[in-house]
């Protein structure tokens, strides 16, 4: 068994460093496991989303006709709580095969056919997935189950990417909050390795496996209920990055029933609401991780939260072995802390 915390042992030529395997990837990374002091604070973020906020929003009540006709809506009618519109710029469009072609020894190209769609989180300009009610979590999560539904039957595409960007340095361009669901003609590379994360895996399931290990060592559970559990992964090559994990066995987001996206949900808005709490406004991305349509290989469908904290210098562009200078055994400490706040405040309100 691992041993933590590594500095009871006191051991003066302890190691600072440590590399660990990211069982899903296959990739090493370094984690700082030196008893530091707390590393420098982290800034929060500074640059705004939009550089021209005169210009009314186009994802906020009454301005509808700025975007494309929506393509679903949730809630009561007359006022939507979610909606999913067309993506303006889109990275994947139309019904082309995914057909390859060699023009040259080194020249293979395709075309970019797909989907590419926005999701609104909330009618409220302000209010990001940490702010969300019960009800809107839900919906979000029902939103994105259908839409990846719908893209798994249009001939072609293989797989959905959803994600959310928060803050300009995460990649958001609008401060509305929103996400984007991307169907797409073929498996990308980070889908691939863990898909042969999964085969590779000796076990049963990887992360059902990851999820029993880590609940009996304990100190990377940041938040667990009956169908969902967060972690800090053993293998975080960023600082307070969070893995969520439903407990029920299952490889498609899609096909996963009400409770258990609805758990999710909320489970993302307790993580983003702890990450806030220890951290300030920052930025992140949230990746969700499901197998591709078709996929019939070991899989279990995640959620992975990035806060967005640690620029990637040479070393990580050059190796892609990234350098993690918050062990997640503080991070874990540090955002079960920041719960335990906020559970305080609430409770005197
Ligand atoms: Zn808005
Ligand atoms: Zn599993
Ligand atoms: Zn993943």
């Amino acid at each position: 068994m691992e041993e933590w915390p590594w500095f009871r042992s006191g051991h003066p030529s302890a190691p600072r460093n440590q590399l660990r395997l990211d069982p899903l990837t296959g990739r090493w990374v370094v984690v700082s496991v030196e008893r530091a002091e707390r590393p420098s604070a982290f800034t929060p973020r500074s640059a705004p989303v939009q550089s021209d906020t005169t210009r009314p929003c186009p994802f906020c009540p009454g301005n509808e006709e700025s975007s494309p006709p929506a393509l679903e809506t949730y809630g009561a009618s007359g006022s939507w709580l979610v909606r999913v519109v067309p993506n303006l710029y889109p990275a994947f469009e139309g019904d082309q095969p995914f057909v390859v072609e060699h023009r040259g020894p080194i020249f293979t190209q395709a075309t970019a056919g797909g989907i590419h769609e926005v999701l609104v989180l909330s009618p409220d300009h302000n209010g990001d997935w940490s702010r969300l009610s019960d009800e809107q979590a839900g919906l979000v999560m029902a939103a994105i189950r259908d839409r990846v539904e719908e893209h798994s039957t249009v001939p072609g595409l293989r797989y959905s990417q959803a994600i959310v960007n928060a803050g300009r340095e995460a990649g958001a361009s609008i401060e509305h909050p929103h996400g984007q669901l991307l169907g797409m003609s073929f498996v990308p590379r980070e889908l691939a390795e863990e898909q042969a994360g999964f085969a590779r895996f000796a076990g049963r399931c990887l992360l059902c496996t990851t999820v029993d290990a880590e609940e009996n060592a304990g100190h990377r559970v940041v938040y667990a209920n009956e169908r969902v559990v967060v972690l800090c992964p053993f293998w975080s090559g960023m600082p307070y990055e969070l893995l969520i994990v439903p407990r029920e066995h299952g490889a498609h987001l899609h096909r996963s029933p009400t409770s258990r996206l609805v758990a999710v949900g909320k489970a993302v808005r307790t993580s983003l609401q702890a990450l806030t709490e220890h951290l300030g406004d920052i930025a992140y991305n949230v990746v969700f991780h499901s197998a591709p349509y078709r996929a019939t290989g070991m899989y279990h469908w995640h959620v992975h939260i990035l806060p967005n904290l640690a620029t990637r210098a040479g070393f990580e562009l050059g190796t892609g072995v990234l350098i993690n200078v918050v062990a997640p055994e503080r991070a874990t400490e540090d955002l079960r802390e920041a719960l335990e706040k906020i559970a305080i405040r609430t409770q005197r309100t």
